[in-house]
């Protein structure tokens, strides 16, 4: 069983995901742009219940946005570990950054291109590109 392991930036939330993300895609969204501190996230999907937090449950901090989906993050040093309404959702986006292990997957779309914004460039990488999510 693929076992791949992640953590925030503080070292205080260890978990572990039990399936290899089998898609990973950019999104460009304003939440993502806002939580993330740059252009936006780089998710892998997963199920929510493949998700394991082994370390510092107790520092994971929760924001749903109105009309979005939930995010989850670390409350002492902000870093963002997963979205898409984990842990209450069938399926989950591990953010890329979080996961400290290789995995195959590489990324094969950019989700939310109508977000772009004035200072963000989309690289010519002949990805697909989606006007807000896959449907
Ligand atoms: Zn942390
Ligand atoms: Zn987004």
């Amino acid at each position: 069983m693929t076992v791949l392991h992640g953590s925030c930036l503080c070292g205080g939330v260890t978990f572990e995901v039990s399936e290899a993300p089998e898609t990973l895609r950019y999104c460009h969204c304003e939440s993502c742009k806002k939580l993330s501190g740059g252009t936006g996230t780089l998710n892998g999907r997963v199920r929510s219940t493949s998700i394991r937090i082994i370390d510092g449950e107790d520092m994971l901090g929760t924001f749903e946005p109105s009309g979005g989906s939930a995010k989850t993050f670390c409350k002492k040093c902000g870093s963002n570990l997963f979205g898409g309404g984990w842990p209450d959702s069938e399926t989950a986006s591990v953010r890329a950054s979080a996961l400290d292990d290789e995995f195959a997957a590489r990324p094969s779309a950019h989700l939310y291109v109508r977000s772009v914004a004035v200072w963000e460039t989309l690289p010519d990488d002949s990805l697909e590109r989606f006007e807000t999510t896959s449907g």
